[in-house]
This record gives C-alpha cells, structure tokens and sequence, in this order.
C-alpha cells in the first residue's frame, strides 16, 4: 500500500522507498566507543536505521559524538521526558522515537512539533499491546492499538505535526498482523513492521517471519525490525534474510537440501560456513545439497553448489557438473567460486 514518504537522514521510508532494516543497540549510548563499534558492526551487516535508547542527558550528548562516527541515520528513543527529545535533536539525531500523549501539555508537544519541522526530523510513534493506554482497557487488542496510534497522531497533526512513521506491535503475530493491517486500511503513514517480546532466538525468528512475512506480503510495512533477545547483528542478519526470501531484496542465499538417507556429506556444517562467507556477497544463490542423485537437478537455479559424493563431490554452475573434487576440499571450492562470482555480479 503506498504511503508518504519520509526523510530520515539519508534514507526514506515509505513511499517508494525499498524496505528498510532497523536495530537497536544494546551499548550504555552514553559509552560512545562501545555504541559507536556496535553501530559499524550493524552497518557491515546492512542495517540501514540504527536507534539508540536516549535516557539521561550524557546520552543525548553522546548523540552528537556517536553521529560523526557513522555513515546511517541514528533513532534517539525518548520514554517520556521531552526535553530529552529537544536535545537529542540538537545533537544531530535524525528521528526521534517518543509518544507524544506521554510528554504531557500540549504546549510541550507544540514546542519539539515545531523544532522537529524546523530540521526536518521524523517522529517515530510506537504503540504496544503492553503499554496501551487505560482509556483503551477493555477494547479488544486490535481495536486499541489502532485507537491509541491514531490518538497519538492526532496529538502530532494539532501541533502541525505530519513528518511521522507508526509502529504498532504486540507480542501476538495475529494481533500485531491485523491491527498493522487495519491501520494500513485508515491511514497513509508509514509502519516500522515487527513482533514485540517475540522471545529467544528460534522463537523470536519464527514469531517475527510469520508477521513481518505475512504484512510485507499483503503490501503493509516499509521499514523492519527483527526483535531478538540477542546480538542485534543477529536482528540484521535476520531481517536481511528475510527481505530476500520475499524477494525484496536482492541479498545471497544458500540451499541447503533437508537431507535423507543419500546424504553422503556434512551438509548442515557446510551450509552454515557458506552462509557466512555469503554476507557481503550480493545476489548469489549457493547450493549445498547431501548427494549427485538428485542434488543437481534439484538445485538448478542456483547459481553454483556442491552435490555429495563418497570420498569426492561434484562441484555444478548453472545445473552443469564442472568438477569433482575430494571432500575435504569442498568449502575451499565454494570459496573461491563466491570470490569468481562476486566479481561477475
Ligand atoms: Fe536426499 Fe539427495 Fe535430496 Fe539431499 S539432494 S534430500 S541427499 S535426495
């Protein structure tokens, strides 16, 4: 669904813009080396929007410092002191993620309203099941989310407020899906897409595929996070992987087969060290499949792969077999095929 388009430093979301990765760092901002490494790290790894949590006025400070450091655009998220938000802006961040019915007199809101028009700094609004206003206790959980981002984005357009990107999460992915979806149908702003409190790892991937996967399909999000009780390289290695497997965008991925009783090599261990020798490779598809009986075949739109043997494996580009080689050989092969095909992309 098209909606307008934001600036965000030196990306958009929205409108036309491709769908964007976002983390959070897990530093003390106020640690500007240990952010600032965090954020470089994320950076290598392609996240395009980097937030840092902006609590005490040493970290609005660090705003300024970790902003020199970086090459893409820095969140600052306010709880509820806006004041904060005026000096995170003052220091160079390029969205500020608060709400605005928690800074309290409307003259506060107009106040940071009209110093973020001033710079064209967006707002970021975020609405969560967990955190839904009293007024809304008792509506059912889609209904609320919907109610409490469009009172909070009314808040914004009474201070003549416009430049704003909604959030809407829950924990639940039917609920996060729906209410993100019925938001899409009222509203032409553009939604920052994930599943809150989605859980450790496994849990976490698989709660934020099955929402993040299901609205970017039916046209709804224009910007991701992955949220993970982990590393949040781990969020953008995730949610890079998950744009490519909608075909949004254009990353690396392996085939691994799922293996059966003709696998005659170490597929998972293979495929896990190609995948990592895949991320700053763009567009390739690399397979890594258990045997030669059907592993080429099956494999042919990849770009090149192993199939198993026993002692030796047939190496293939373009479905055709060009060598065997011994299996212990087999990931120097890969390697150096990434490297030929890197050049060719
Ligand atoms: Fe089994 Fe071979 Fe298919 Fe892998 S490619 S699942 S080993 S038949």
């Amino acid at each position: 669904m098209l909606t307008r388009k934001i600036k965000v430093g030196n990306i958009y979301i929205g409108g036309d813009a491709p769908v964007s990765v976002q983390s959070m760092c897990n530093t003390n901002t106020e640690d500007v080396c240990a952010t600032v490494s965090q954020i470089l790290a994320l950076e290598k790894l392609g996240c395009d929007v980097i937030r840092v949590a902006v609590n005490t006025e040493g970290a609005a400070r660090a705003v300024g410092e970790i902003k020199k450091q970086i090459h893409i655009p820095l969140v600052a998220d306010i709880q509820f002191d806006y004041k904060m938000a005026v000096a995170a802006a003052e220091n160079g961040a390029d969205k500020i993620r608060i709400n605005p019915g928690n800074i309290g007199s409307a003259d506060k809101v107009k106040y940071l309203a009209d110093l973020l028009n001033e710079r064209g700094i967006p707002i970021r609004v975020g609405v969560n099941e967990g955190s839904l206003e009293k007024r809304l206790k008792g509506v059912n959980p889609v209904d609320a989310l919907v109610q409490s981002a469009a009172g909070h984005l009314e808040i914004l357009e009474r201070a003549g407020f416009y430049n704003t990107v909604v959030s809407i999460k829950s924990s639940s992915v039917p609920v996060t899906v729906a209410a993100c979806k019925a938001f899409a149908e009222k509203f032409d702003y553009p939604q920052h897409i994930g599943v809150t409190e989605a859980g450790v790892t496994t849990r976490g991937l698989i709660k934020n595929s099955a929402g993040i996967g299901a609205l970017l399909l039916s046209g709804v999000g224009s910007t991701v996070r992955v949220s993970l009780a982990a590393d949040p390289c781990e969020e953008v290695i995730a949610a890079n992987m998950l744009l490519t497997a909608l075909g949004l965008k254009r990353g690396s991925e392996v085939i691994a087969c799922p293996t059966c009783a003709r696998t005659t090599i170490d597929v998972s261990s293979l495929a896990d060290a190609v995948e990592e020798l895949l991320t700053d490779a763009d567009g390739l598809k690399v397979a890594v499949m258990g045997c030669v009986v059907n592993g080429v075949g099956e494999a042919g739109n990849a770009d090149f792969g192993v199939a198993g043997g026993v002692g030796k494996s047939a190496i293939f580009e373009k479905g055709v077999v060009t060598k065997t080689v011994d299996n212990n050989d087999v990931l120097a092969e890969l390697k150096a095929l990434i490297e030929k095909y890197k050049v060719k992309k």
